[in-house]
């Protein structure tokens, strides 16, 4: 996923009216130091964009979307994968042709020397969450200007996402030592928020009129381990650094909440509950990656896949309207044609609702890379196929049903075809979305009922049966906070 700067609208409201006001804020503004972002990468890489932007604007930055308007242009890269590596480059060079003055920051700048040999004229580069640095080589390239009416921030942050969703980043890093994956390498061991921080800032979020919270990290369902689950107090009581007591005192804000990046250990049964009773949102973002033991061992996953397949059926059973949703590697080294058959057969006796497919890619300094028995391109392609086939039929199938249902829909889009929103199954980006055909007359963040009459691979189509309340009526959109 590749987000930039460019067609997103950057425009910060400002809080304070009247005519003289409003002309000293434009004056200032003119003068005011100016800083353009192109941000690649996941949604985490999405939420250090957001840190660094919510810092260098409460410096008195001015945030701007076009490249000629920009004093200097971050680039947040991405380093996943070589093609992630070769597009954040791209990036680079595209930011120093129109612009000249480029930072580069994220994933990719853990490795300097590389972004070095490409583009020597990059003024400087820092590496993973080094926010302090970022906002240091910005100072040196463009100082920042103190001005009280300039340095006010909208108390959530800045945000790159629509007003009306928001990600939340519970932790960083990762105690596995997955053998595709260098993140625990760029990113460090589990690094986790104390319960209550998150929490403030989560209540800041739904005040805003943030109505969805996807709570991301590297290892969700890890939340706390390192802090050994301490409490924290928040609304005057104390709450554990732990994924159930977190997703529980999530409940109470009367938004959404989504749960992405969950490793499936054993506690997480106790999350099903709370989807069940409506406090989150009945939606598991579980990379499974494989289902053969073979595969999975080599992967260094947890293997039991026999036990993960009943622990989903008992999901079910508590919360039937419960999505699944995760990705796969296929083509990993030593995969054989076997492996792949018990993947395929694993995904039958699952029948998860969503699924993402990646072709095995070496990344430098990932340990795979020493494995023998490298699979065929044109093998990864053909199973590739293979797998989005088979899965495109359990997909279509499991939204069939939905047909005749009535859901809530949370509007992101209107244009002049109708409006474009998702249901609780869908996360942004990633999933399915429900269609509005005609519908012209709501607004994004709308939250409206919707009784679905058409379904397709991975889309739904329906008709509203029940509107929000009228605008004036509505007031303020933020949820109500006790
Ligand atoms: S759990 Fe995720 S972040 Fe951690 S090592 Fe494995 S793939 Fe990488």
């Amino acid at each position: 996923m590749r987000q930039r700067a460019g067609p997103r609208d950057f425009l910060l409201r400002m809080p304070l009216g009247g005519p003289d006001v409003s002309r000293y804020i434009r004056a200032m503004k003119k003068s005011a130091p100016k800083v353009g972002i192109v941000s690649l990468g996941c949604p985490k890489a999405l939420v250090d964009s957001e840190r660094i932007l919510t810092r260098l604007r409460a410096e008195g930055y001015e945030i701007v979307s076009s490249y000629d308007g920009a004093d200097v242009v971050l680039v947040n890269t991405c380093g996943f994968l070589d093609s992630a590596k070769q597009e954040s480059l791209e990036a680079i060079g595209e930011a120093l042709a129109e612009n000249g003055r480029v930072i580069v920051t994220g994933c990719m700048g853990a490795e300097p020397d590389a972004i070095r040999a490409v583009h020597p004229n990059v003024l400087a580069v820092t590496g993973p969450h080094q926010y302090e640095a970022v906002v240091e080589a910005v100072h040196q390239v463009v100082p920042p200007k103190h001005d009280p009416f300039i340095d006010l921030v909208p108390p959530q942050g800045i945000k790159l996402t629509p007003r009306h969703y928001a990600y939340l980043k519970i932790s960083e890093g990762c105690n596995h030592r997955c053998t595709f994956c260098i993140i625990p390498h760029l990113r460090g061991d589990l690094v986790s928020r104390p319960a209550a921080e998150i929490l403030y800032e989560a209540e800041r979020l739904a005040l805003a009129g943030v109505r969805e919270i996807m709570v991301i990290s590297q290892d969700t369902s890890a939340y706390g381990v390192d802090l050994r689950h301490a409490e924290s107090r928040w609304r005057g009581r104390a709450i554990k650094a732990r994924i159930t007591e977190l997703c529980a005192a999530l409940g109470e804000l009367g938004v959404w909440v989504r749960l992405h990046y969950v490793y499936p250990y054993p506690h997480v049964d106790e999350l099903i509950p709370l989807m069940a009773e409506g406090k989150i949102l009945p939606y598991l973002d579980i990379p499974f990656q494989h289902a053969s033991p073979a595969v999975l061992k080599a992967m260094r996953r947890p293997a039991n896949q026999e036990k993960v397949l009943e622990r989903i059926r008992r999901w079910r059973d508590i919360c039937p309207d419960i999505t699944l949703r995760s990705t796969f590697i296929v083509g990993f080294p030593g995969e054989t044609e076997p492996d792949f058959q018990f993947l395929l057969d694993w995904l039958e006796e699952a029948q998860l609702d969503r699924v993402g497919c990646f072709k095995y890619e070496a990344v430098a300094g990932a340990p795979a890379n020493d494995l023998p028995g490298a699979v065929p391109e044109e093998v990864k392609q053909e199973r590739w196929d293979r797998l989005m086939a088979a899965q495109q039929k359990i997909s279509t199938a499991r939204l069939k049903r939905k047909i005749g249902r009535t859901l809530d829909v949370l509007i992101d889009e209107v244009n002049a075809d109708g409006a474009v929103g998702r249901s609780y199954a869908d996360a942004p980006e990633i999933d399915g979305n429900v269609f509005l055909d005609g519908v012209t007359d709501l607004d994004p963040g709308d939250l409206v009922k919707v009784t679905i009459d058409h379904a397709e691979e991975y889309d739904l189509w329906g008709t509203v049966a029940e509107r929000p309340a009228p605008r004036r009526a509505r007031g303020q959109r933020g949820a109500k906070i006790a």
